[in-house]
Parts: structure tokens; sequence; C-alpha cells
């Protein structure tokens, strides 16, 4: 039985997420979704908050169970026997980033492998950087996250109801038009 596992932010878990996990559950016989706690960068949701998200997200997938984790990767890795770590790729960013954690990690344990999925090419754009800055506007996210996502967004940025697409508000990077 090979089990894998998915860390990541899921600041929140978004379609882009969600595909991979499905995809990756298809291949493996158990795959962990681990949300990690303490990235170095500022988070929209708690720990908590991502966690309840992405199992609501993964509910359909049998054999995908969904986690928190802190400290190393790999470490997280070990303690679920997870062989395998999954990550997805969207660009060459994400190559040259995924490549030298890889090899950081193959150095801190050689009995974990890399195992990097090419994004679907609807969400190749799609980070959820976007998807909060998007949200954050007023504008129409249900091409990129599950309705709960959406909604609480909505929540954390005052529940404004979303406008279409074509009337998102203006000033910042998401409204600027060259
Ligand atoms: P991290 O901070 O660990 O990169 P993220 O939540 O941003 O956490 O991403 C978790 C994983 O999901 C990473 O492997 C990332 O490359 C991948 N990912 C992010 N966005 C997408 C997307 N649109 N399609 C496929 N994979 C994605």
């Amino acid at each position: 039985m090979t089990r894998a596992l998915y860390p990541g932010t899921f600041d929140p878990i978004h379609n882009g997420h969600i595909d991979i996990a499905a995809r990756a559950s298809l291949i493996f016989d158990e795959l962990v979704l681990a949300v990690y706690d303490a990235p170095p960068k500022k988070l929209l949701f708690t720990t908590e908050e991502r966690l309840a998200l992405a199992e609501e997200a993964l509910a359909h997938l049998r054999n995908v169970q969904v986690t928190t984790y802190t400290g190393l990767t790999v470490v997280c890795a070990r303690q679920h026997g997870a062989g395998v770590i999954i990550r997805g790729l969207r660009n060459v960013a994400d190559f040259e980033y995924e490549h030298q954690i890889g090899l950081a990690n193959r150095q801190l344990a050689n009995d974990v492998e890399l195992c990097c999925l090419f994004c679907s090419t609807n969400y190749a754009y799609l980070s959820a950087t976007i998807l909060k800055e998007v949200a954050s506007l007023g504008g129409d996210s249900s091409l990129w996250a599950p309705p709960y996502v959406q909604e609480a967004l909505q929540r954390k940025f005052g529940q404004r109801p979303p406008l279409p697409p074509s009337m998102t508000g203006r000033g910042t990077k998401m409204s600027h038009h060259d």
C-alpha cells in the first residue's frame, strides 16, 4: 500500500488544490492532505478554518484524509507513513521552488520521494492569493472555489455579495487595466 502526503498552506483550499488531491487519490492508495499551521506568510484563515474547509472539500474522496501539521514536512510524511510527497506545479516559478525544496528534503529524508503533478490548464493561473484578492473586491469566484469556501471568504470580507466579473472594483492589482 502506498500512502502519499499532500502538504500546503491551503489558505483557503481552492479548485486547483482539489484537482491535484483528486488526481493524486487515483494514483495512490491513500492520500493525506496536511495543512501547514505556521507558514512564513500572512494568513487569512486560522489553521482550524483551513482544516475544516479542506475536510469539506475532500469529503467525497474516500481514500483521502485531512490533517494539520507543524514542523518539517518530511517528518510529517514519516509520521503518517507516507513515502511520497505530492506537490502541484503551475509554472516555471513553481518548478524552481519545488526543485530546491525537493532536493533539500531529499537530504533530510532520502526515504521520502517527491511527486509533482502538473496543474490542470483551467487552474494554471489560480492561486489562493488571487482568489482572496478577487473575493475581497466582491468579485465572482465561483469558478475557482466551492460554495462553502466562497461563503467563508465573504464572511472574512464582510458579507459582501459577489458582483459580476465586469463590475469588480478599482484600486488594486486585480482591478487595474493597463
Ligand atoms: P504552499 O504555501 O505550500 O505552496 P499552497 O496552499 O499555496 O501552499 O499550495 C499547496 C500546493 O498546491 C503547492 O504544491 C502548490 O504548487 C499547489 N497549487 C497551488 N495552486 C495550484 C493550482 N492552481 N493548481 C494546482 N496546484 C496548485
